[in-house]
């Protein structure tokens, strides 16, 4: 058994660190001495707002985003074209689409991808609120940017059938050629789905 190093409060501040993505046990410990080092400057603030974050957080019952406020800052954004609603499978492909700033449009976050081998069926996902939020009329095109995987394409495939009787335009991403992309790098499978999906020049 390794010797303790620091106090519990301390090894349960790495503990909880070492769970954020993308932060393994060797980083989280160098945060948590960074913060423990900085406490004025950085852990009280950072504890702060955690509890008023811890307090606040929703899940917008709209369009299944996360966020302080409900409905969150997206869907109650009055700028937002309301008639293109972007399907997400989660809220970080959301943020993702903000940063890449192409449509100003709102969202519908499914929380996930239709899996039958993992037990995710449709009921699981917020696809019911999908539909009903399409029937009330004010939404003319439903973009699909799921992942290009075979359970998100399974899934888009699944929510199409659920629109087919409502008066709206179902989209996808286009799959294709990754912006900067060299095709010889490509696998088959892209470079397929980029020919098929060739647009004029
Ligand atoms: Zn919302």
């Amino acid at each position: 058994m390794s010797k303790r190093i620091a106090g519990p409060e301390i090894e349960r501040l790495i503990q909880l660190l070492a769970k954020l993505p993308g932060l393994g046990p060797r980083s989280a410990r160098r945060a948590a001495l960074h913060l423990v080092k900085k406490k004025d400057q950085l852990l009280i603030p950072l504890a702060g707002a955690f509890a008023e974050a811890a307090d606040k957080v929703r899940i917008c019952s709209t369009c299944g985003n996360v966020d302080t406020s409900e409905p969150c800052t997206i869907c109650t954004d009055p700028r937002r074209d309301g008639t293109t609603l972007v399907v997400v499978e989660d809220v970080s492909d959301l943020w993702a689409l903000e940063r890449a700033a192409v449509l100003n449009a709102r969202y519908h976050v499914l929380g996930g991808t239709l899996s039958p081998l993992d037990g995710i069926g449709p009921d699981d996902l917020n696809i019911a609120g999908l539909v009903s939020r399409v029937a009330k009329g004010e939404v003319t095109e439903v973009v699909l940017a799921v992942n290009a995987t075979v359970e998100g394409q399974t899934t888009a495939h699944y929510i199409t059938d659920q629109l087919a009787g409502l008066n709206v335009k179902v989209t996808r991403l286009a799959h294709g050629v990754p912006v900067g992309g060299e095709l010889d790098y490509l696998d088959e499978g892209t470079l397929a789905a980029a020919m098929r999906s060739r647009t004029a020049f």
